[in-house]
Formats: C-alpha cells, structure tokens, sequence
C-alpha cells in the first residue's frame, strides 16, 4: 500500500496542479468520444497507448475482454455499453485484446480452472474465439498460437458487442462506429480488424 500512498502524494503535489483545468473543465459533465473495451491486464494501459487523458476514454474491463451475448442477467459490461451510446453518445466503441492474454491462455488450458468456478463460467463466453482463430502469424514468435486465438476473440467479442441493440440502433442510425483491436505488450503496436479484407492490419501504418 506505502507505494500507492507515495504515488498518490506525488499526484497531488506534482501532476495535478499541471492538470487543474483538464478535471476542472470536465466538473459538470463528461462527454468521451470513445468506448474502450478492454482486458484487466495489467500490463495494457489505455490513455498511455493512446495518448488520452481526462475526459477522453469511457472504460469498461474484465478477463478477455468478453462482451456477454448470451447472458440472461445484466453484466457490468453490457450495461456500461449500454450507457455509453445511449446517454454519453460516444462516437466509436473500440473492443481491444492484448498479447499472452491469460484470460485466453485459460481458455485453451481449462484444467487450470478447476478451482475457479466463477472464472469458468465468465470464460464460456470467449468459446466463440475458436470458430474466429486467424491465421497464425510466425511474426508473433512462440505465442503465435496463442495471439491467433486472442485475435479469434477479439473478432467474436467483436460481434457480441454488434449484437447489443443499443448498439444496433446507433450503428443504424450513423452514430457509432466499431473497431476491433489487438494491442502488442512487446512491441507497444496496435492491429485493427479489416472487416472487408477479413484481417489484422497495423493501425498506425
Ligand atoms: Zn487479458
């Protein structure tokens, strides 16, 4: 804990004087363009790969980056995608996985979930990741199996989150836009989905 107080300390004496205005500007309301669905994975740190800050990104996480689909009870993501394009109006809702996701690792090694009847039970919703595998790429080395089911699940989620019918209507309506992303830890790079050409395509060229 003495490390999160020392960072917090550091915050208030050095970052947030800097940064008044950006919360101050932002006390009544807050208006983020952008939804960003994403793992818990430590290592994947939005407004740093980004370059966002305040105000910028509305978040919604958990293990895999799953958007249930089937789930007959309200879900903290759901709900969140739901408030998100029908009261915040975000612009684009960007669905993001990551390499060595262990959520996925879980997925391919079920046994390790023995003890783990809840993370089970959240996981039957990337099955779908396995009917989307994209080709293997030998770029992405000794995980290259793994990153191509990861990129599998990023598709699927990818049309869970088409699928939610807040999501429907806007998407019909001209104001939300989908994207589907595959973030790197190791090298930092980002892929988007090419729903035309059916692949992963360096999002900054
Ligand atoms: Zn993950």
């Amino acid at each position: 804990m003495d490390r999160l107080i020392e960072g917090h300390k550091r915050f208030l004496a050095e970052v947030f004087p800097k940064r008044r205005d950006d919360f101050h500007l932002l006390r009544d309301r807050q208006a983020p363009e952008w939804l960003f669905i994403t793992c818990s994975d430590s290592r994947v740190l939005p407004d740093l790969i980004l370059g966002t800050g305040p105000g910028d990104l509305f978040i919604t996480r958990n293990a895999g980056n799953v958007v249930p689909l089937t789930s007959q009870d309200v879900d903290g993501c759901t709900a969140t995608i739901e408030y998100a394009v029908e009261v915040l109006g975000v612009k684009s809702a960007i669905l993001c996985g990551h390499s060595d996701c262990g959520a996925m690792k879980a997925a391919l090694n079920p046994d390790g979930l023995a003890n783990l009847p809840k993370a089970r039970r959240w996981l039957e919703h990337v099955q779908a990741a396995f009917a989307h595998r994209q080709p293997v790429n030998p770029a992405d080395g000794e995980g290259a199996e793994l990153a191509s089911l990861i990129r599998g699940n990023v598709v699927a989620q990818l049309w869970s989150l088409k699928a939610q019918p807040a999501v429907v209507r806007a998407m019909a309506e001209g104001r939300l836009t989908v994207f589907g992303w595959y973030y790197d830890i190791l090298t930092g790079r980002i892929e988007q989905y090419d729903e035309e050409q059916r692949r992963f395509l360096p999002l900054a060229g």
